[in-house]
């Protein structure tokens, strides 16, 4: 029997978590855990994911700030407004919704966050506190870490003797989930586009984890049987069978013949992705409890 892995219900889970950790802040130390996230320019996608963190955060019992900067943003303008919000008491969380704008530089933005409000993890000192094994003092960049917790619910804390593989070396998600996979003992390959015999080295993984990009790359018999099988993936691909002109989301992993061979695997849509905003929930309430002296909850 494959066990599906419920997305939706586990970020649920985590969220009502973050819920627990917010009340408890509030009531036992008088502070109210703050997010702010920005937005620049008019992508709509963007300005969809920024709604719904906006949202969740409101509902998790933050104080929800969200600004929402034109097309015409300069850098300086934009690096002003982080400088303010890292400045800001009231505001434990910073997220600046990416991809900006062709003519402003992420980079220098995302760095100019503290890195202690750096809830999307992507600070050079954060990446760093994980590559060194330290996951008390940062903030870890939120899909790996929900992609983890899934890990931790199959297999428990202790990855001892079990290979892990992982395709993609992304800043964003490859090399965190790599990073994270080895802190818990598993012994881990970071496979990529220049890896040989790509399926070989995927058939030794009792932990498989898919972030490519390309849909469906991951066949059945790139898998181990009785492996555990998270798609990152998000793809969308025509879908004439729902009519014309239709598309779907699917995953990096060919997930029904996959799921035939795996003992866990997630699904696309409904997997790791309902986990990142989750996550970014948790990181921002790690935040508001760091900096008010107090040990936070584990997510
Ligand atoms: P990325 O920066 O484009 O990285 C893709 C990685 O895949 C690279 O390391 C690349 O190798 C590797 N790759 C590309 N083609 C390959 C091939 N044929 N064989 C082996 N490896 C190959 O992407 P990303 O940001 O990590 O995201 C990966 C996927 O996860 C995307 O579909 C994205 O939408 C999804 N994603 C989902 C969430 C979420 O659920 N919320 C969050 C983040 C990402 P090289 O380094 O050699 O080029």
């Amino acid at each position: 029997m494959t066990t599906v892995i419920d997305g939706k219900k586990v970020a649920a889970s985590v969220i009502e978590a973050v819920k627990a950790a917010t009340r408890a802040l509030e009531t036992e130390a008088g502070v109210r855990a703050g997010l702010a996230v920005v937005i620049v320019g008019d992508d709509p996608a963007s300005h969809a994911y920024v709604s719904s963190k906006s949202k969740m955060a409101k509902e998790c019992g933050f104080l929800s700030i969200q600004h929402t900067l034109p097309e015409s943003t300069t850098q300086e303008e934009l690096a002003a407004l982080v400088a303010d919000l890292n400045a800001d008491p009231s505001i434990h969380g910073i997220l600046v919704q990416l991809p900006l704008p062709k003519h402003l530089n992420s980079e220098p933005i995302i760095q100019s966050i503290l890195p202690e409000k750096d809830v999307d993890g992507l600070h050079v000192v954060n990446a760093g506190k994980l590559a060194t094994g330290d996951l008390e003092g940062g903030l870890v960049s939120c899909t790996p870490a929900g992609a983890m917790v899934f890990v931790r619910q199959t297999h428990g804390d202790d990855l001892s003797g079990l290979n892990a593989v992982v395709i993609g070396r992304s800043n964003l998600f490859g090399k965190p989930m790599s990073a994270l996979l080895l802190a818990a003992n598993a012994t881990v390959t970071t496979a990529h586009s220049r890896t040989k015999d790509l399926a070989g080295v995927c058939r030794n993984a009792d932990i498989l984890v898919a972030a490519v990009g390309r849909p469906e790359m991951v066949k059945a018999d790139w898998v181990k049987p009785g492996a555990t099988v998270i798609d990152v993936g998000i793809n969308r691909v025509p879908a004439p069978e729902k009519g014309e002109g239709k598309s779907k989301l699917v995953g990096d992993v060919a997930f029904a013949e996959a799921s035939e061979v795996a003992s866990v695997i997630t699904p696309v849509p409904g997997g790791v992705g309902p986990m990142t905003i989750a996550m970014l929930m948790a990181n921002t309430v790690i935040a508001a409890h760091r900096k008010a002296g107090r040990k936070p909850p584990r997510f």
